[in-house]
């Protein structure tokens, strides 16, 4: 089976390159090394092929089974840096992805996100909620932008039978986050490792649901697995447009409960907590409903917060101490 990641030097195309290899895939990784690098798939050289390129550009020849669309900054921070490329990256690249799709009949799987909800009027959130968007805010080029990819791959489906599904994916984390990635749990632990501030943003009120890595890709693989005509009868019975399938941890933190579980993870650290400002259209309360998930895929997450938050500051311990990993 010959399989493109686009994305795929990043935190999570990282992850699913390395389970796509065990599963015994031919696997090219496709990355612009924006937020991505190049150790993160070192461990995989000679098993995989990493090609450098923008998939707003264009996409590697060949023809691919199964395209997984990762590609795109997940930070705030990041996609805040460059919003104009994060738009283009999600509409565009999503355009070039299913127009190779159709083109080679390949199967794709959609990275798409829980921002599509923006700052939720529904909770917890299921798939038929519409979300709550600020179009012209600086969050905006990420999830408008990954709204339309939605659009774009509801649009392909339905006028050309393209065989694509779509993850809604909540807050991910663990081992290989970028140490200056700038999203919540790699903050607070390499500032925890580093007795530096833990910063809080606003009164850290507001809730997130963590969901381990290796979770999120064994939902991706079993998703992707399933035959088209399943996933048309799931979702036309559920009464939604298009597979769309939230996948998450719904245990629901505030990040108050989240600064104190690393220090206390941390006992070491002489860090103190700080509040900072609360940036702008900042989501208040996150958690996903994934009853679909559960009953589609016959999966749920297994690993608590507390284990994944150990194996993550282990992976942040190990690569602040300068060994290899
Ligand atoms: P990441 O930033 O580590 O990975 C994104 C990868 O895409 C990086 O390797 C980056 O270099 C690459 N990239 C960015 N723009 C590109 C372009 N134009 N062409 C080619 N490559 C490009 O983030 P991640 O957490 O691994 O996220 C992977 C995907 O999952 C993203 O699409 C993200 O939106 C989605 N997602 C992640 C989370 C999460 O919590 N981790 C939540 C929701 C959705
Ligand atoms: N956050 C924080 N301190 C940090 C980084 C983030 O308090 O150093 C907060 C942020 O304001 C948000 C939550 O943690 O409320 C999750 O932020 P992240 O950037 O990880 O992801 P988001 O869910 O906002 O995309």
């Amino acid at each position: 089976m010959k399989v493109l990641v686009t994305g795929g030097a990043g935190f999570l195309g990282s992850h699913l390159c390395e389970r796509l290899v065990a599963d015994g895939c031919e696997v090219v990784a496709f990355d612009n090394f924006y937020t991505g690098r190049a150790e993160n798939v070192a461990h995989l050289e000679g098993k995989i092929d990493v090609v450098k390129g923008d998939v707003a550009e264009g996409l590697p020849e060949g023809k691919f089974d199964e395209i997984y669309s990762l590609a795109c900054p997940a930070s705030p921070v990041h996609y805040g840096a460059r919003p104009i490329e994060t738009m283009k990256t999600s509409v565009l690249g999503m355009l070039n992805i299913l127009e190779k799709a159709r083109r080679d009949g390949s199967r794709v799987l959609h990275a798409s996100t829980s921002e599509v909800y923006g700052d939720p009027l529904v909770h917890p959130q299921v798939e038929s909620d519409w979300g709550h968007v600020n179009p012209i805010g600086v969050r905006a080029c990420y999830d408008e932008g990954k709204r339309a990819a939605e659009t774009l791959a509801a649009d392909f489906r339905r006028l050309y039978g393209v065989d694509v599904r779509m993850v809604r994916i909540f807050n991910t984390y663990g081992p290989r986050m970028q140490p200056d990635d700038g999203r919540v749990i790699s903050n607070f632990i390499m500032q925890a490792l580093q007795n530096k501030d833990i910063t809080i943003y606003g009164d850290g009120s507001q809730t997130r649901s963590f969901q381990y890595a290796g979770d999120l890709i064994e939902a991706m693989r079993r998703y992707m697995a399933l035959p088209k005509k399943r996933i048309d009868e799931f979702f036309a019975a559920k009464g939604l447009d298009a597979p769309v399938l939230n996948t998450g941890n719904p245990g629901e933190f505030t990040i108050s409960e989240l600064a104190r579980e690393t220090l206390r993870q941390i006992p070491t650290s002489r860090s103190r907590i700080v509040q900072k400002p609360l940036p702008k259209d900042d989501p208040k309360r996150r958690k996903p409903d994934i009853s679909l998930a559960q009953e589609l895929l016959a999966w749920q997450p297994r690993v608590p917060l507390a284990e994944g938050l150990a194996k993550t500051i282990a992976y942040f311990t190990l690569l602040a101490s300068g060994k290899e990993i």
